[in-house]
Formats: C-alpha cells, sequence, structure tokens
C-alpha cells in the first residue's frame, strides 16, 4: 500500500472433495445497473450447514473494510433446486446455509456496487460502476465457502452485450466481448483479481520479459502513451532488480476519476500480478504534467510492482495463509512496505546514469528520514514490531503509523545494503540477501520469522547484519 502523495466434523467433509474446482459465476447484466449478481456452484456438494464468508479487509490493505454490508439477497440451493435455509450471524460477515441432512449445491447473492462506493470513501477500496465502465475489486465482490479457500476456481464473467471483459486472471488484448472465463489457483488468487468491462475502458499491452497491460478509465485527459511508457520503465527496472519472472503479465488498472466530495484519491493498491491505482483527474499524465508527477508515477508504480515479490511472494507470518474475516495482527509490515519500498528505490536508481541514481535515492531517503526525526515520542518510543501492529489496523486511517513503519523498515534496508556492499566490496548487495527470501518462500511455501532474515542474508551475502536487524527493531528513543 502506498500514499501519493471450527467445525471440524464439516471441514473433513469439505477437505475430501477439495479436488473438483469451485464455478464462481459474476454477472453485469446492463448498463446503469447498480449491483453485480454472483453465483456459486459446487460440483462437489459439502454437507450443510456451511459458512458463506465474505472478507472484512485484503492482503496490503491493513484496514477493516466492511465489504459484507453490500451484500445482498443471499440464497442457497440443495441437489434438487430446493431453496435452503440461510441464516445471518449475529456478528461477522458470514451467513449459515442449509440444516443438516442437506447438501449445499448452489449459492447465489448479489452486491450492490453503487452503495459501496457512496460509503467506502477511500477510491482504492472500493468498485465502481459508470454508465460505460464497470472496475470490480475480486474481495469486494467474492466470497468464499469456509473450507473452500484452498480449492480451484473456474469464473466465469458476463458483461452487458458488446462490452469488453478483461481480467487479471488472464489479461487478454483485445478483450473478450459480454463474455470471458478463467481459472483462478484458490480462492485468494479470485480475491486478488480484477474484473473490468465496458467501452469506456481503453486497453494497451506492451511486450517485456514481463508483458504489461495498461487497462485505463480515465474521466478526463489523459496520456495514454505516455503513461504506459512510465509503467513499462517501471517494471523493466523493478523486474531487472528481482531476476525472476513469476507472472507473465502485470497489468496496471488505472482509474483517473473525478473527485466525489469527501472521498479520498491517495492510496494505491498492489495485487499478485497487477496494481490498482485510483487517482483523481489531476493527476493524469498530459502534454502540461509537471517533472515531478512523472517522477511521482514512476516511483509510485515501481514501488506497487516490487510488492508482487515483497510481500507477495516474500512475507512474514500473518500475511499468507490470510486472515479474510477481520484485519489481521502483522509483525512485518516494516519488511513489505520498508523493503519493498527500498527495493522499488534501488531498482529505480540501477536503472539511471550514475550520479543520478545516487541523487534520487539520496532524495528518497531523506524524506524517509524527515518521517522518522518528527514523529511524536510516543511514535518514537514503540519497537519497530509495535509500530506494524498498530499499522496492522491503522495504516492509511492515521498514517503516522503507515508512514513510520515504512520509514524504518525503509532505512533498515537501506543501511543493510549499504554494509554489504561494502564488506563483500562490491559483489553483493541487498537484492541478493532478497532474492535468497524469495527463494525460500517460494521452496517451503511458508511465511519466514523475523529471525531468520539475518542468517539467511549471511548465508546469501557473506556479510554479518544482525546488529542493524537489532538496532531498528528497537524503540528510536527511550
Ligand atoms: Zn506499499
Amino acid at each position: 500500500m502506498k500514499r501519493w502523495g471450527v467445525l471440524a466434523v464439516f471441514l473433513c467433509a469439505l477437505a475430501a472433495n477439495a479436488e473438483s474446482p469451485l464455478k464462481y459465476g459474476l454477472s453485469y447484466r446492463s448498463e446503469g445497473v447498480n449491483v453485480v449478481q454472483v453465483r456459486i456452484d459446487l460440483p462437489s456438494p459439502p454437507s450443510a450447514p456451511v459458512s458463506f464468508v465474505m472478507p472484512r479487509n485484503y492482503p496490503g490493505g491493513y484496514e477493516f473494510v466492511p465489504y459484507d454490508s453490500f451484500v445482498e439477497d443471499v440464497r442457497a440451493f440443495s441437489d434438487e433446486g430446493k431453496p435452503m435455509a440461510v441464516k445471518r450471524a449475529p456478528d461477522g460477515p458470514r451467513w449459515l446455509l442449509g440444516n443438516a441432512g442437506e447438501n449445499v449445491v448452489r449459492v447465489e447473492y448479489s452486491i450492490d456496487v453503487v452503495r459501496m462506493e457512496k460509503q467506502i470513501l477511500s477510491s482504492v477500496d472500493t468498485s465502481k460502476v459508470r454508465p460505460h465502465y464497470v472496475g470490480l475489486l475480486g474481495y469486494s465482490v467474492f466470497a468464499y465457502i469456509d473450507g473452500l479457500e484452498d480449492t480451484k476456481i473456474a469464473l466465469h464473467v458476463e458483461g452487458p452485450p458488446g462490452w469488453p471483459v478483461f481480467t487479471t486472471l488472464a489479461p487478454a488484448i483485445p478483450a473478450p466481448l459480454q463474455t470471458a472465463s478463467v481459472f483462478a489457483a484458490n480462492y485468494y488468487a479470485l480475491a486478488d483479481s480484477e474484473i473490468l468491462m465496458g467501452p469506456d475502458l481503453q486497453l494497451r499491452q506492451s511486450d517485456g520479459t514481463i508483458a504489461l497491460a495498461m487497462a485505463v478509465y480515465a474521466e478526463g485527459e489523459e496520456d495514454l502513451s505516455q503513461e504506459s511508457q512510465l509503467a513499462r520503465t517501471a517494471l523493466d527496472r523493478v523486474q531487472h532488480y528481482f531476476g525472476d519472472v513469476p507472472f507473465p503479465t502485470y497489468t496496471v488498472q488505472l482509474e483517473l476519476l473525478k473527485p466525489l466530495p469527501g472521498h479520498d484519491y491517495s492510496f494505491a493498491q498492489e495485487h499478485l500480478n497487477s496494481g490498482t491505482f485510483s487517482l483523481a483527474t489531476d493527476e493524469a499524465i498530459t502534454a502540461h504534467t509537471t517533472p515531478q508527477l512523472i517522477r511521482r508515477r514512476l516511483v509510485g508504480y515501481a514501488h506497487h510492482m516490487a510488492h508482487s515479490w515483497i510481500p507477495k511472494r516474500a512475507y512474514g507470518e500473518g500475511y499468507i495463509p490470510f486472515l479474510w474475516e477481520m484485519p489481521p495482527v502483522i509483525d512485518t509490515i516494516w519488511f513489505n512496505e520498508g523493503f519493498g519500498r527500498y527495493a522499488a528505490i534501488a531498482a529505480l536508481a540501477d536503472g539511471m546514469p550514475a550520479h543520478e541514481g545516487q541523487e534520487f535515492r539520496q532524495d528518497q531517503l531523506d524524506g524517509l528520514r524527515n518521517i522518522v526525526s518528527e514523529a511524536p515520542a510516543f511514535i518514537r518510543r514503540m519497537p519497530l514490531v509495535v509500530l506494524s501492529r498498530e499499522a496492522s489496523f491503522l495504516y492509511s486511517q492515521d498514517f503516522r503509523t503507515g508512514m513510520n513503519t515504512f520509514a524504518r523498515g525503509a532505512l533498515m534496508a537501506a543501511q543493510i545494503d549499504d554494509r554489504i556492499r561494502e564488506q563483500s566490496r562490491g559483489k553483493k548487495d541487498l537484492r541478493d540477501a532478497l532474492r535468497a527470501v524469495l527463494l525460500q518462500t517460494q521452496k517451503e511455501h511458508r511465511p519466514f520469522k523475523i529471525e531468520e532474515l539475518a542468517p539467511l542474508f549471511q548465508q546469501a551475502t557473506g556479510v554479518d547484519v544482525s546488529e542493524i536487524f537489532q538496532h531498528w527493531l528497537q524503540p528510536l528513543e527511550h
């Protein structure tokens, strides 16, 4: 994230059926309608009762978002297509489907997207419906069946006749008209994807080591070529920094929106292989754009693209497996947001002429030092893990928690980078250490523990940086 500026009995039954893909269908019937309809077919029908759950936060959002309040008309059906009992749980975003002795074959519900955008004031947290455009965030429209989060999903999307339908799960340009059918490896992949459709959706592809899909909806003037070039540059530099190709295509979902009174357009959001940038129209790249805005956009793109590696593919405890029903307490947001941020800075600096790169890095680090030095004493007295726990819920709502978490993390990363370069006589740097964390996470499919980082870094680079970790994890003052 970045600012611009129990149930053991039926769980066993569910696990036995984990092989058949779940079928999700999403339809937006016609232009001007406020709602999307979702249908979940369960080819291996689990025994009732079954819990149907809507997210109340999303990975990297670090806040509570009540997506369940926009769920309407939940219906469930049994083997014979008979309607089943549906009970809303008194607390929490859960519905209990059916009674013992029945099997749940199908669930249907709708999401009022227009009401969602009215009530959720941060543009990046909400899906949107416009006369000729619909932009949907997976976690804001898709619920899951408790216990089936790891099951493969076949998704079928249906839009109004003639509308192009684009999904980040299988980005295709030109996009197919009216319908698209794709797969998601599991619920997380579905929830962390976007579905975009409509005649006002502009799509552009550019080739590279990782292909780039630009999916843009603009309510004002916008230079798509220049925008696309900036994103291409950022993606190439970030990919070059991490070295691998974890996905074939990265999608930039860019919305340039006429601001609604009281709404906030200052945050963007990373996903597995895409980024959502929901900005106000005055952030559009045009012929009159200032170099400052161009630089800010390049840094913003690189930041969110770097997140597709850190934390999406290298993460501490609490990030994956993800807790969808309430914001998880995470001890390592300083890694997600600080090391991710620093990696983007280093990647961009590497691609610049040496002098310009040093100056750029210095400017960025100066900004981070200012955040830390100007922080209120009570925040400076917090150990970094405590600050990270606060930021788990308050990251953007009280951005002092977000800023100080990422600033301390990024300054720690910078110091580690300098130490490794110095002691290895320029043969190694932080990227070697980060690549080792990426490799371990992918090999072992588990989050790292904080105390594993220093030994792993040493193994990868030959340099002991444990004292730098210890320093930054402590309070800044007593
Ligand atoms: Zn971020």
